[in-house]
C-alpha cells in the first residue's frame, strides 16, 4: 500500500458566479521514504495540490488517502515548510522551534530536547539562543525545516522552500535539505518551478500542465553511483 494515494482528484475554486477548475484527474501514489518533486508553471495548482495532501482543503471530487485512511483535516503526520520561513523575531531560535509543540500541546520538555538534538545534528547547535535576525537566509530556512521536524511528521511538504534565496545559497541549501530529509527517512514532496532543482533533489519528478492542471508526465531519476 502506498503511503499517499490520490485518486481522481479534482479541485475547483468557487465564486458566487462561477466554478474555476484548478486540478483535474490527479492520480498519484507515493511510497514511504520517497522524495518527489512536482514542477509546473506558476499558478498551475502546485500549492493547491499540497493543501489537499495536508488536509487544509478537501477535494471537490476524488479522494486523498494517507496510510490507507481518507484525509479529513490537518494532522501532525504531515509537516509543511513554506517559501518564507515565518520565524518570529521576538523569540530565539529554540523558542521558534517550540511553536508547533505549544500549539499542539506536546510535552514541552520532550519537544525541547528534540529541538536541541536536531539543531546539534544539523550543524546549528551553537545558534539555539540566537535571534533569527542574526542568521543568514539559508540558515533560517534550515531552522524552518528543523521546526517542522520537531513534531516528528512522517511526510514533509516543501512549497518553494528556496525561492526567496539567492542562487548560491539555494544550491548548498538544496543539498543540505535533501541530506537531512533522507537522513530522517521522511517522505517528501517538493513543489518548485525550477526544473533543475526538481531533478537534482528527487527520486521522481512529476510535471504538471497548465490549468486545469493534471500530471502530464512522470520521470524516474537515475543517478550513477560513485
Ligand atoms: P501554484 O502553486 O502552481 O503557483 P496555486 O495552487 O497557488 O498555483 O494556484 C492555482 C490557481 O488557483 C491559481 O490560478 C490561483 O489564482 C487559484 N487559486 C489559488 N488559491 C485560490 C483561492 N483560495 N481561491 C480562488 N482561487 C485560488
Ligand atoms: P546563506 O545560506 O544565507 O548564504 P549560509 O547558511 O551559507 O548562508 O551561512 C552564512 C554564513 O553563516 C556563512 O559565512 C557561514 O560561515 C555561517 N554559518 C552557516 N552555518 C553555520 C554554522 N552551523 N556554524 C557557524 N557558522 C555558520
Amino acid at each position: 500500500m502506498a503511503q499517499i494515494e490520490l485518486r481522481d482528484v479534482k479541485l475547483s475554486y468557487f465564486t458566487p458566479k462561477q466554478e474555476t477548475e484548478t486540478l483535474r484527474d490527479i492520480r498519484l501514489s507515493i511510497e514511504q521514504g520517497e522524495f518527489i518533486s512536482i514542477v509546473g508553471p506558476s499558478g498551475c495548482g502546485k500549492s493547491t495540490l499540497l493543501s489537499l495532501i495536508s488536509g487544509m482543503q478537501k477535494p471537490t471530487a476524488g479522494t486523498v488517502e494517507i496510510d490507507g485512511k481518507e484525509v479529513r483535516g490537518t494532522s501532525p503526520k504531515v509537516g509543511y515548510m513554506l517559501q518564507h520561513d515565518h520565524l518570529f523575531e521576538w523569540r530565539d531560535v529554540l523558542n521558534n522551534l517550540l511553536v508547533g509543540a505549544e500549539i499542539r500541546r506536546m510535552n514541552k520538555r520532550k519537544a525541547r530536547e528534540k529541538a536541541l538534538e536536531l539543531l546539534e545534528r544539523y550543524g546549528l547547535g551553537g545558534f539555539a539562543y540566537h535571534n533569527p535576525m542574526q542568521l543568514s537566509g539559508g540558515m533560517r530556512q534550515r531552522v524552518a525545516l528543523i521546526r517542522t521536524l520537531v513534531a516528528e511528521p512522517d511526510i514533509l511538504l516543501l512549497d518553494e522552500p528556496f525561492s526567496a534565496l539567492d542562487y548560491q545559497t539555494r544550491l548548498t541549501l538544496a543539498d543540505d535539505i535533501h541530506r537531512i530529509i533522507k537522513d530522517q527517512g521522511k517522505t517528501a514532496i517538493l513543489v518548485t518551478h525550477d526544473i533543475s532543482e526538481a531533478i537534482s533533489m528527487a527520486d521522481r519528478v512529476m510535471v504538471m500542465s497548465k490549468r486545469p492542471a493534471t500530471i502530464s508526465a512522470v520521470y524516474d531519476i537515475q543517478f550513477d553511483e560513485g
